[in-house]
């Protein structure tokens, strides 16, 4: 069995739609497909009716953009009930918050002397309502400025390029508490994706792993081996359900194909049933797995 429980479309930062994903998923031979967009359930509906054709599991999920200790963190959200109205709310703070700098980044780049205006950015967006630096990025692209997406983050859109600009992120704690109560559960993204072990402490994974946090996400490209192998020992420490994925983009990232990580059919399982006692305690309508 073959499960990748973290993927994009361009409901967020993808380049596939949801249909286009989840066949690509079918024809890479994965079993059990997440769709986990960035702050938004956009894409949901499509992939549930697309998933249900080709006949594939789909674990409907968000990846939801959070701050803890100063640093940025990604939190999955898997299964909540997407209409819960206190993660609603989040996630429109969150939205609105990366689409009202756009403005601001496109304001910096043409200060940087660059021809870009803010319609660029809404043509490489495809009408997504989680346009954000990618799309920026995408836009640099098309027109020519820069060869891909990842030189236009390296060369203006990261902290400390000229067009970087800061942005809403919202508390992880209470974020994670909001995801809960909507009767779904959580893993974190790539803990130490960007910083290894200084990005977030194996103390604060436990103090995290108290407040209810249900896994991590070790088999990531962004992490190390060494660094997937302590993971997975906190990981085992703490009872967390250890997950592993692809973070596919589409076209959008390069070396995150389908399935080049994969999560274990046991830690599936225990993540699933852990969905299925947050769902019963929370009284919420939850989605549940298709297929
Ligand atoms: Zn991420
Ligand atoms: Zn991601």
């Amino acid at each position: 069995m073959r499960i990748d429980l973290h993927t994009h479309t361009r409901a967020s930062d993808g380049t596939q739609t949801a249909e286009e994903l989840v066949r690509a998923a079918k024809a890479a031979g994965l079993d059990v497909l997440g769709l986990t967009d960035h702050d938004t359930a956009e894409a949901w509906e499509p992939a549930e009716r697309a998933a249900e054709e080709v006949g594939i599991a789909l674990v409907r999920g968000m990846e939801i953009s959070t701050r803890h200790l100063g640093r940025g963190v990604h939190l999955l959200a898997y299964l909540p009930d997407p209409t819960y109205p206190p993660l609603v709310a989040q996630l429109r703070k969150i939205l609105d918050g990366r689409s009202s700098r756009v403005p601001a980044i496109v304001e910096r780049l043409q200060e940087a002397g660059i021809g870009i205006d803010l319609a660029d950015v809404r043509r490489a967006a495809h009408g997504t309502a989680a346009t954000g630096r990618p799309h920026v990025a995408d836009a640099l692209v098309s027109l020519g400025v820069v060869p891909d997406r990842s030189t236009a983050f390296r060369q203006y859109l990261n902290p400390g390029r000229p067009a970087y600009v800061n942005r809403y992120a919202a508390p992880l704690v209470e974020t994670m508490r909001v995801v809960i109560e909507s009767g779904g559960v959580t893993v974190l993204a790539h803990p130490w994706g960007r910083h290894g072990p200084d990005s977030l402490p194996p103390d604060a994974i436990a103090e995290l792993a108290g407040l209810g946090l249900a896994g991590l996400e070790v088999d990531h490209q962004d992490h190390r081996p060494e660094d997937r192998q302590r993971l997975r020992e906190i990981a085992e420490t703490l009872s967390l359900v250890v997950t592993g994925s692809s973070d596919h983009h589409g076209l959008g990232k390069h070396d995150h194909e389908l399935g080049c990580n994969t999560t274990a059919p046991d830690q599936y399982e225990r993540l699933i049933a852990l969905a299925e006692a947050s769902a019963a305690r929370s009284g919420r309508e939850t989605p549940g797995v298709v297929g």
